[in-house]
């Protein structure tokens, strides 16, 4: 089975961290590799909440400040690369916005050798434009390695009715579809994510990425964290 992981920039710096925090990083790929090992084909579209984020670069034009971010993706990309390659596993980073030694074009037919031989494909660049986030890209990288699931690895083991950090009777909601997730304004992914999701008909499962297992169980369909689905 293919399957996209979303992974946010502070998964590999630790929350509100900056930069890379060696033992997340080694933990990333433990459970990635763990997936691979039982056979899943694995996509991974990685933030740069832990170098760069658009929003943050308040004092530049937001164009600008976009870009800068998209970077951010490609250097964490890369870094993922060298520490797949260094635990034995095999990695290759599309891109459409670089031109880098390490990066490929997205194409559609190195994608599916790729797979064949086993690699984690790791898409670089968010969706290649400003105004948009690595959630969008996820979406449509998915669909683009032929994958109908993107797992967005968080902290959190699931879409909850208020912020569990916040209010302790906050309420789980195991499984969902994107329009009640729209109405009830819950912060799984963004507008253009979600419509996206709809319109190709992809799944997304909310998991808690940092318990270790979490993963390979939310692909092997055992019931932990949300699942959202197309209406
Ligand atoms: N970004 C962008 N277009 C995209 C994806 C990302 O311009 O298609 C920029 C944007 O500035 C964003 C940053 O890259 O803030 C990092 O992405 P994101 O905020 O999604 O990272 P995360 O919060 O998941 O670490």
């Amino acid at each position: 089975m293919r399957v996209l992981v979303k992974l946010s920039g502070e998964a590999l710096s630790g929350e509100g961290g900056r930069g890379f925090d060696p033992e997340r990083v080694d933990y990333i790929v433990k459970e990635i590799k763990s997936a691979i090992e039982e056979g899943f084909k694995i996509g991974i579209v990685v933030g740069a909440g832990n170098l760069f984020r658009g929003v943050e670069l308040k004092n530049l034009t937001m164009t600008r400040a976009d870009q800068i971010g998209l970077l951010g993706t490609v250097m964490n990309s890369v870094y993922l690369k060298d520490i797949f390659e260094r635990s034995g596993l095999k990695a290759r980073i599309y891109s459409q916005i670089v031109n880098l030694p390490d990066v490929e074009r997205v194409n559609y037919d190195s994608i599916e050798s790729a797979l064949r031989e086993n690699s984690i494909l790791i898409f670089a660049g968010g969706t290649s434009n400003p105004f948009f986030t690595t959630d969008t890209a996820a979406v449509l990288r998915a669909q683009e390695m032929k994958a109908k699931l993107v797992v967005k690895a968080t902290k959190v083991d699931g879409v909850y009715d208020k912020d569990p950090k916040k209010f302790p009777d906050a309420k789980k909601i195991p499984h969902l579809t994107f329009s009640e997730a729209m109405k009830m304004g819950l912060k799984v992914m963004d507008a253009e994510a979600f419509a996206l999701c709809k319109k190709l008909g992809i799944t997304v499962k909310v998991i808690n990425f940092f318990e270790p297992g979490t993963l390979l169980k939310a692909l092997k369909g055992e019931d932990v964290g949300s699942t959202v689905v197309p209406d």
